[in-house]
This record gives C-alpha cells, structure tokens and sequence, in this order.
C-alpha cells in the first residue's frame, strides 16, 4: 500500500512510513493511494480473524508477511465482538470487550503490534515516544497496548476533569512506561498542543514522537474490520441484510474507517454520522458551511470534538460521489441521549451515553422494513455514573475497573501552555499525585 498526504499530493510513503511518521508535512493526513474491492467470498467468512487476514494480505502484505499478521491479528485482537439484536428491525454491535472497555482498543492495539513489529524488523535500539491526546477512551486504549514495553514511553494529554474518574483511573494509575497529563483546556486544545509538538523539530527529533491517536492510518485500518464482522453476523445470526449502520462519532475516527469498508466492498446503503452537541459534522452536511464552535462539554464526552481531526479522510472519499448519499448527519443533546438511554432500557439493554446517541441516530434514520446496526462503543460501566442515574439502577462493576479504581492517580495538572509541556516532555518530569485535588 502507498499513501498521499491528503495537503501534498506528491508526497507519497509506505504503509510502514505512514504509521512511524503519523501525520505528513505541513500536518497532513496519509491516505491510501488506491483502495481494493474486496470479493463477497472474503467479506462474508465467517471467521473474523481469518476474514481480516485475507483482507489485510491484501492491504498491507507488502509490509508484513502472513505470518506476521497473523500474530498481530491474533494478538491485537484478543476479544470477542458480539452482535445482538435490540428490536425487530434493530441491532447493536458491541465493541467494547477489550481491556479498556471501548473500542478504542481495536486501533490502538493493532497500531501497537504493528509498531513492534516494524521496530523488530528495523533492530532499532532508539527509544520510540509515544504521544497522544485523549478525550477519555484512546489514552487508555493506547497506554494499555504499550504499557511496559521496552524502549517505548507512552505520554498522554487529556482535558484536566473532563473526563469520567473511571476513564481517568484505567489509564493514568499504570506508571512505568507511562505519563499522563492533565492540561487546563478541552480536548481541542489538547490535539492543538500535540499538533504544537509534532511540528517542532527538537521534540520530534529527540524523543522520536509518534502519534497514536486516531489520525493513525493503522488504527482506522483496523477499524474497518469490524463492520464487515457486523454484516458477516447479521447474515448468519440472524438471516438479514444491512441497511444503515450508525457510528457516535467525535473525531470522526470510526465513521472514516466505516467509510473505507464500504469502498471496499461492504454492502451497507446509509451511514449516520450520530454526535452530540458538538455538531460540526451535521451541520457542515445539512448548510456546507464548516463552522467549528467552542467545545461544549456533554454527557457523552469522549464526542467532545468541534474540530474532527478525521475528516478530511472522509472528503477526499467523496470527491467525485454525492457524501449526502451515504452518510446523513445528526446531532443529539443530552436530554435525547437520556431519553434513548431509557428506550433501550425498556428494550432490555443497558448503554451508555455514547452508544446511546447512536441508537438516537438510527432510531430517526430508519424506514420501515430497513435494518440497522448501531456501534456500541463503550462498556455501560465505564459511564457507571451516569448510567446509574439515568436508569435507576445499580450497575456491576467489572473487575478491571474494580482494581483501576483503587490504584494512586499518577496524573500531572499542566497549564495549556506548549513551552510548559515540551519541558515537561524533555525533562521526564516527575509525576505529582493529584489525588489529593
Ligand atoms: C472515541 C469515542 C467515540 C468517538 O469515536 P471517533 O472515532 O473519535 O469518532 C465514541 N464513543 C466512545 C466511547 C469513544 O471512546
């Protein structure tokens, strides 16, 4: 696979260049040259690591041989992915089985394991830097994936009590390989100062930065391989065809590597493109004009995105078709997201607000006779609050939270101050406990 930065066309690199460097020149994402279609025989196997190995042989087997995907695939992948039917006509995917509970876990531990491999096949002796802003979920995802590993330091940035204390302990109490950073901003200003430190050269050069947040093409890769896994159960759980899946977006991580499936082959009609009040991305559909407001801070905040960093992935996939014929956009505020919360409640299934604002979507969406799927993203009980609130009910606590719970905040409270954090960065400063805050 050869990848453009999506800003400097010429500018072309392998899939292994493109996943070391991150981002391209002047900040610009990489994207696949070409996308193949992939044949219906490969799509609907049934065996979800054997269906992503083909597909990735296909992909990326210049980079990597079989064998070698097949142990980042085994090992990345080590949990299951289920899909269960809410209503007649409506299905949820259930994406949140891994060690962090959301499914950030599918990116970010593919984009480990690839990193590795790549770091092996290169007998590199050099320190990696690992350095990721987070709105709750991809930190943790990331920080689990490469904690303790040897020669990786993983440094992670997050909106300072934006996040829920649950999202907040899973990552921030590991230590070792691992610092975390809790800047006095939203997480806007959190990607803003990350963008800071790619760009300077010192910081890039002496810790050699690597991004792993979604703008990562390995993780949005790696998330295309569960949609097809959505249609593949559908079919054989449950005897149906896929009409319209519907993402909870933020970043815009996940509906870009919806998108790409469906280049590839998937045979789904619709998207819905479900946020929050943070509706850059419905209203840039509905007017054509893109205009990012102040973050506002929701009930669903690993969404609270104004300025999707993801994006322009998705633009460059409809330069010649119609976007408004496959993805519809909506925007869901917290009452709505409470009110679908209970809906589902009363169907039988527990969510969380993020899951929840997908259902939303598809609810509004969905015509008679059409089915659809809608991605739960996130555990119930990393949203415990909330959802005890909503619901009226007691939640059981998962055990990896459980001990997460109990463990020291190793965080450090920083100003949104780019001199501040590339002093912090160079000097490894100490971590201050803030539990005390
Ligand atoms: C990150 C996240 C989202 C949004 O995903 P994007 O790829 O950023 O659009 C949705 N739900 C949860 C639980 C998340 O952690």
């Amino acid at each position: 696979m050869l990848l453009y930065n999506i800003n400097i066309t010429q500018e072309l690199v392998s899939f292994k260049e493109a996943v070391e460097y991150g981002i391209g020149s002047e900040g610009g994402l990489y994207f696949p040259q070409s996308l193949p279609i992939l044949s219906q025989d490969i799509l609907l196997d049934n065996h979800f690591i054997r269906r992503s190995l083909r597909i990735m042989e296909i992909l990326i087997g210049d980079a990597f041989i079989s064998e070698q995907l097949d142990y980042i695939l085994n090992t990345a992948f080590s949990f299951p992915i289920i899909l269960k039917q809410v209503d007649e006509h409506i299905f949820v995917l259930e994406l949140f089985h891994g060690p962090t509970l959301a499914f950030k876990d599918f990116g970010a531990r593919f984009m480990a394991q690839v990193l590795l491999a790549i770091i092996r096949a290169n007998n590199q002796v050099e320190d990696f830097t690992i350095l990721t802003a987070t709105s709750g979920d991809t930190g943790a995802a990331a920080a689990h994936a490469f904690h303790n590993v040897p020669n990786i330091h993983v440094r992670v940035l997050y909106p300072f009590q934006k996040i829920s204390v649950i999202q907040e302990q899973l990552f921030c109490t590991l230590g070792g390989n691992v610092q975390t950073f809790a800047v006095h901003s939203d997480f806007d200003a959190c990607q803003a100062l990350i963008k800071q430190c790619f760009i300077n050269k010192e910081l890039r050069h002496k810790l050699r930065l690597n991004s792993a947040n979604s703008i990562n093409i390995s993780r949005v890769l790696a998330q295309s391989l569960y949609y097809y896994e959505a249609v593949a159960q559908l079919d054989l759980k449950f005897k149906k065809k896929c009409d319209i899946i519907s993402v909870p977006s933020g970043n815009f991580g996940n509906l870009t590597s919806g998108i790409m499936a469906k280049k590839m082959g998937l045979d789904v009609k619709q998207f819905i493109a479900a946020t929050n009040l943070n509706d850059t991305i419905p209203y840039y559909l509905k007017s054509g004009k893109w205009n990012p407001k102040a973050t506002i801070p929701t009930i669903s905040n690993a969404m609270d995105v104004s300025k999707p960093s993801n994006w322009p992935r998705i633009e460059e996939m409809f330069k010649q078709d119609d976007i408004h014929q496959t993805i519809s956009g909506i925007s869901i505020n917290n009452e709505e997201t409470k009110k679908a919360m209970r809906e589902l409640y009363h169907l039988g299934y527990i969510a969380e607000p993020h899951t929840a604002i997908a259902y939303a979507g598809l609810k509004r969406n969905l015509r008679p006779g059409q089915n659809g799927i809608f991605l739960a993203t996130a555990h119930p009980a990393k949203f415990k609050d909330i959802v005890e609130e909503v619901l009226d009910i007691d939640l059981e606590i998962p055990n990896t939270i459980a001990l997460a719970l109990n463990k020291a905040n190793l965080s450090q409270v920083i100003d949104n101050n780019f001199e501040t954090l590339k002093q912090c960065l160079l000097k490894q400063c100490l971590p201050k406990d803030i539990n005390t805050r």
